[in-house]
């Protein structure tokens, strides 16, 4: 299975690339960044402060400094919208930090990935919704790559649950659309 989801503690992952759920100025935050910083150590905090911040719905990435001892290559930072409302386009930004933290994985040459749920914290993203984009993005990126190893590690159970429920349904919806998209063709 390209996509496996697997409910834990992000920061304890072994793939080659990790992600963490950052905000524009990366200044570090709590959550699950808080996680990978306490894991990587200060060099990581110092790497994206020297890059200074990046926009809503895209992503950097740095050497995984201490999470190197446990086979992490890379940190992803990717910034997720804050939830306001569902208008301010924030499906197209979720999608957005998904697909550039895909890319990155990619173009450095890495063949497995760790994401959590981004903005399903403090961002406030409802679950359901979240995970409804999280699952398309990723699929679609998985179309042209299916050889990358993509973990979604989601902490607790109700996000497990939502997001396996999300997964469910895009099993069910995937043939449909696929059809659709050939009789476009
Ligand atoms: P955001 O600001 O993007 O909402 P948060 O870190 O507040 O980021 O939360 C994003 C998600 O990460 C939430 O679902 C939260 O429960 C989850 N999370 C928090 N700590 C960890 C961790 N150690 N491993 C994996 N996920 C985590």
């Amino acid at each position: 299975m390209p996509l496996q989801l697997v409910q834990g503690d992000i920061s304890r992952e072994r793939t080659c690339a990790v992600v963490t759920a950052a905000n524009k100025e990366l200044v570090g935050g709590g959550g699950v960044d808080g996680a990978i910083h306490r894991a990587a150590g200060p060099e990581l905090l110092r790497a994206i402060r020297r890059i200074g911040g990046t926009p809503t719905g895209t992503a950097v990435i740095t050497p995984a400094f201490g999470l190197e001892r446990q086979g992490v290559r890379f940190v992803i930072h990717a910034v997720g919208p804050v939830w306001r409302g569902g208008g301010q386009g924030e499906a197209d930004l979720l999608a957005g930090a998904y697909r550039e933290s895909l890319r990155l994985v990619a173009e450095h040459g890495c063949d497995s990935v760790a994401l959590p749920a981004i903005s399903t914290g403090v961002y406030g993203y409802p679950l359901p919704q979240a995970a409804g984009v999280t699952m398309r993005t990723i699929h679609a990126f998985l179309a042209g790559r299916p050889s990358l190893s993509v973990r979604l590690v989601l902490y607790g159970e109700e996000t497990m649950r939502v997001f396996q429920e999300a997964q469910v349904q895009w099993e069910a919806e995937a043939p449909r659309s696929r059809v659709q998209g050939n009789d476009a063709l």
